[in-house]
């Protein structure tokens, strides 16, 4: 298995008050885990905080967005650059809860994903399905879509590294997960797309594929055998240390 990543989205749920508590508690709590990447994703006002609590530990800060400009007239958006400088080194990109409700295409994911490389900062990919369009048999269909659109003349090189999550949108909040062995199979899917567009070793190497949705204390066994996985992107039970501490050590 790659080096394991889990990621907790802490998406709008915490006022400063409280993700400063969280992160201490992370800190506090996850000092022991060396052999995997810990990612905290606060929101945009947390970050700069956030990162002050976690500088002296392996615990690492990533963005739930970015823009694709890195300075200009671009009104409330977030610099790649200036999360590069305040001490990002990821970024959540192409969420579904920004698809939907921002109406983030796929176009716009692309040139995010393209200024995240240009800054020093790991892309965390997000695509999956809605329940309507896997009833319909689109599962596929959308994935390739989406991933191929996300990584149009994106050339990853040695040193570039990108996370790709799937996160079903009908399993995100819902305390539904994915089938291990439909997950298994995806992942086969993105890396077969992946293996298409880049050097064997750059998809070896450079690239994580993780899953989200749902992903609790209780399920996550579901998912020890699966050889493709390399960690989890995690919403709801990111928010108790407790909970996210045992997400991380059952990988
Ligand atoms: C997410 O939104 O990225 C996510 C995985 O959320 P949850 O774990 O709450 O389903």
């Amino acid at each position: 298995m790659k080096k394991p990543i889990i990621i907790a989205n802490w998406k709008m749920n915490l006022s400063l008050a409280s993700s400063i508590s969280l992160a201490k508690d992370f800190v506090d709590n996850l000092i022991d885990i060396k052999d995997k990447d810990v990612v905290i994703c606060p929101s945009t006002m947390a970050l700069v905080k956030v990162e002050e609590i976690i500088s002296n530990s392996d615990i690492k800060l990533g963005a739930q967005d970015v823009f694709w400009q890195e300075s200009g007239a671009y009104t409330g958006e977030s610099s790649p650059k200036v999360l590069s400088e305040i001490g990002c080194e990821y970024v959540i990109i192409g969420h579904s809860e920004r698809r939907e409700y921002l109406q983030e295409t796929n176009t716009m994911i692309n040139k995010k994903i393209d200024a995240c490389l240009d800054n020093n900062l790991i892309p965390i990919l997000c695509i999956g399905e809605t329940k309507d369009q896997r009833h319909e048999g689109l599962t596929d269909n959308i994935l390739y879509r989406q991933l191929k659109n996300a990584l149009d003349n994106i050339h990853l090189v040695a040193n570039e590294k990108i996370v790709i999550a799937y996160e079903p949108v009908w399993a995100i909040g819902s305390g539904e997960v994915v089938e291990a062995e439909e997950a298994e199979r995806v992942f086969a899917l993105i890396q077969q797309i992946l293996i298409d567009l880049y050097p064997l070793t750059i998809v070896k190497n450079n690239v994580r594929m993780i899953y989200g949705g749902s992903v609790n204390s209780t399920n996550i066994s579901s998912f020890s055998d699966l050889e493709l996985l390399s960690g989890f992107l995690v919403g709801g039970a990111s928010l108790k240390t407790e909970t996210f501490k045992e997400i991380v050590q059952a990988l």
